[in-house]
Formats: C-alpha cells, sequence, structure tokens
C-alpha cells in the first residue's frame, strides 16, 4: 500500500521530521540526525550527531563551524540513491549556492521532494536546479508574492559597472552574503568584462578561496583590511563585504562611499532606503514569483507544502490552478543569502 505523505514526513519544532528514517532535513536545532540541504546558517547549523549533505555543503560548514561541527559526516553524490531505515533518499541540484541540493524521500511509490531553498535561472557558480517529479514538492516562498519579479541580474552587474565608471573618485561599496552572493557577485562582475582588482572584507576570504578550489574563477581578489593603504587607494575601487560591515569603522575608511546591496528585497524601496543604500541591486538566489509558479508547473506534484516565506498567497496561486497545497508554519529559517 502506498504510504501518505504524511507518514514520510512531518513537520516538528526542530524541522521537518521522517519518522521511518529517523532523521530531520534542515533542522534548526541540534539533532541525532540531519539532512542537510545547503550551507546557509538558518538551515546548516553545527551541534549534529550525524550529518549527510553533499561535499561541498560538508565542506561549507567545516569551514564556518570548523571540521568537529558534527559527530560524524556522510557525503550524497548528486543522484546517488542513499537508504535510510526505511525509506531511500537522493540529492539533487537546487541552483541555491554552491553545493545547495534538494533531497527527496521515497518510500513505497510515494516520493516528496523537499527544496531547500532555490532558484531555477541559471548560476556560473553553481549547479542549475532540476526539477524532480515527485508526489509532494516542498517549497519555499521568500519571494513568493506577485510584485517580486527579479531583473535579469547581468542587467543589474552593468547598472553598478556604469555607477562605478560615473564616480571614479568614489568608493563602491557593495553589500553582498558570504555564501553564494558575494561570489556570484563577483564572477558575474569578471563576467561583464571588469578585470581590475576587487577588495574583499575578511569575512569573504576563505568561502571565496573555496569557491576557486572547486572551479569558480573569481579573478584578482585583495584584501579591503582597515590597515591596508591611506584612503585615497580604494577611490574608483570596488570593494565587497558582508552588509553587516557597512555600519562599521570597517566601511568609514574609504573615500566618499557609494553604499550598495545586492539582495532580492532590494526591489522594496523603502528597505533600500532604510538600509542607508544608494545604489540597490536587486539580485537573489531564490525564485521569484514567475518562476515558483513555473516551477510548481514543472515538477508537477500532486501536492504542494509551502515553508518559509510569504505561504498564503503561494498557497492561494496552487489552490486557483487546481494544486492541493498547504503551508507548514516551520519556524526558524530567515535566509541569510537571499
Ligand atoms: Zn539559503
Amino acid at each position: 500500500m502506498t504510504p501518505r505523505p504524511e507518514d514520510l514526513l512531518v513537520p516538528r519544532r526542530e524541522g521537518l521530521y521522517c519518522p521511518p528514517g529517523d532523521f530531520f532535513i534542515d533542522p534548526v536545532r541540534p539533532v541525532d540526525r540531519a539532512l542537510i540541504t545547503h550551507g546557509h546558517a538558518d538551515h546548516a547549523r553545527a551541534g549534529h550527531g550525524h550529518v549527510l549533505a553533499t561535499p561541498e555543503t560538508l565542506d561549507i560548514m567545516a569551514i564556518r563551524y570548523g571540521a568537529d561541527h558534527a559527530g560524524a559526516t556522510q557525503p550524497a553524490e548528486l543522484g546517488e540513491v542513499i537508504r535510510i531505515g526505511d525509506v531511500t533518499v537522493s540529492f539533487h541540484p537546487a541552483g541555491h549556492v554552491l553545493g545547495s541540493a534538494q533531497i527527496a524521500v521515497e518510500r513505497g511509490g510515494m516520493r516528496i521532494v523537499a527544496s531547500g531553498d532555490y532558484k531555477p535561472r541559471p548560476d556560473p557558480t553553481c549547479a542549475r536546479f532540476v526539477p524532480v517529479a515527485c508526489d509532494v514538492f516542498i517549497t519555499e516562498a521568500t519571494f513568493a508574492l506577485p510584485v517580486f519579479r527579479h531583473p535579469d541580474a547581468a542587467a543589474e552587474i552593468d547598472r553598478l559597472l556604469r555607477s562605478v565608471a560615473r564616480n571614479p573618485e568614489r568608493a563602491h561599496l557593495v553589500g553582498v552574503y558570504s555564501l553564494g552572493k558575494a561570489q556570484r557577485v563577483i564572477r558575474l562582475i569578471r563576467d561583464a568584462g571588469y578585470e581590475k582588482p576587487l577588495y574583499i572584507h575578511g569575512a569573504l576570504q576563505r568561502l571565496c578561496d573555496y569557491y576557486e578550489s572547486r572551479g569558480v574563477a573569481l579573478g584578482d581578489l585583495r584584501p579591503a583590511t582597515v590597515d591596508a593603504g591611506a584612503k585615497g587607494d580604494f577611490a574608483g575601487a570596488i570593494v565587497l563585504g558582508p552588509p553587516s560591515a557597512f555600519g562599521d569603522r570597517w566601511a568609514r575608511r574609504f573615500p566618499d562611499p557609494l553604499v550598495s546591496f545586492a539582495s532580492g528585497w532590494m526591489q522594496v524601496r523603502a528597505r533600500a532606503r532604510q538600509r542607508g543604500v544608494e545604489l540597490p541591486l536587486v539580485i537573489s538566489d531564490h525564485a521569484d514569483w514567475d518562476e515558483l509558479a513555473e516551477t510548481i508547473t514543472a515538477v508537477a506534484p500532486s501536492e504542494v507544502w509551502v515553508t518559509h516565506g510569504r505561504e498564503e498567497a503561494l498557497v492561494r496561486w496552487c489552490a486557483l490552478n487546481g494544486i492541493a497545497a498547504r503551508p507548514l508554519h516551520l519556524v526558524g529559517y530567515e535566509d541569510e543569502g537571499d
């Protein structure tokens, strides 16, 4: 008999739980056995007994938390079928950041795909999202409102480079989250033909080195440290750092800084103003409204479970399109890499 989806995955306080496999997916607190979709801090936490994730996600967790972040780790290659208890699991590309994966959980002819965070559009820094046919598709809803339509990322980078050309006396400070967004923005700047050195905050160094080691060429990166050089050195330069650093003394050393920020949230003008962002760049590592709808249509599940974000709008879209859907009300996911 085909099991019900609720027999395979149930929401718990710690995260999505699989009773027949006795594991959690992206638990928000330490558990015995965790399957992790990607390295962002709200999905990948330290302190689990056993972690199963792609090799890249395991490497990223070790870089961020230390090699002893879990009791034991096991790499899952993309597409490899792994048995855990009474279920099988497999990992498939999610297109969100390097190593990011959707996790398929199967038993007795029932397949549920937990997609974690994802974006279907191409990203030169990670494997492209693949729709995986399933009975139940669990989708994020970070940008699940019709107002969210992400422009072409290359066009946003062109806006940045035009601003740099127009303001040769100013330093452009570009806010980027350290995992994924930083490397994608750097790669896009290189793809636009900009070959000068880029200056990076120390918080980005190890993950940029790691992306380079995995074949993502980032060009000439130099430290933008507080002690390095006088103010004038950075006139006309592009400096990338985590947005949290922009309130620091670190940011004030640059000549007449022009503050930019690369995030899907930059489509909300009030947010950009609140943060004092002069040049908002709408570059997101999540699916926008159209991409959520296109993905659900491509996956063609009989049921959709919606988590973290604007659940109600997406549940309603599913209902209008004849697809059963419900919100999962999982808590604790505030993506650091939007
Ligand atoms: Zn994420």
